[in-house]
């Protein structure tokens, strides 16, 4: 495969840095507001559903369920050569409907895909400092 460092990685700030080192030590956590409850990604300033500011990271199961997707036959940048076909997903995670995560799918057949297929988290390391976070079909 094409060094991690080909591939375009995220750049945290000060909002979502939280998510990425949770990230790093594979955890995938969101923010909960705790004056509601809700849950939120990508992470915010202010609740969405009941403008609450005292919003914390709370860690999340890391299980999903397929929502959509689209699948690149052409590699989106440099790095992506040795990846193809790239399935680019949204994914639902299960501790609330509608907590939406913008993902890739690795190891999964195309013609396997179908909406509501359950998925896993998949961590994997690029480089020292972090952790891209993936999903997998999750074995029943
Ligand atoms: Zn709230």
């Amino acid at each position: 495969m094409a060094p991690a460092t080909e591939r375009p990685l995220p750049l945290p700030d000060p909002l979502s840095q939280p998510f990425w080192d949770a990230a790093r030590a594979h955890r995938l956590c969101v923010q909960a507001c705790l004056q509601c409850n809700h849950l939120a990604y990508p992470p915010e300033a202010a609740c969405r559903k009941c403008g609450g500011s005292d919003l914390h990271f709370r860690d999340v199961s890391g299980r999903a369920t397929l929502h959509s997707w689209t699948v690149l036959h052409d590699p989106p940048s440099p790095g992506f050569q040795d990846r193809l076909p790239v399935i680019l997903a949204v994914v639902e995670l299960e501790e609330q409907k509608g907590l939406l995560l913008s993902t890739n799918l690795i190891d999964a057949a195309l013609e396997t895909l179908r909406i509501n297929l359950p998925l896993e988290a998949w961590f994997e390391d690029v480089g020292n400092d972090c952790a891209l976070i993936q999903f997998r079909v999750r074995e029943a």
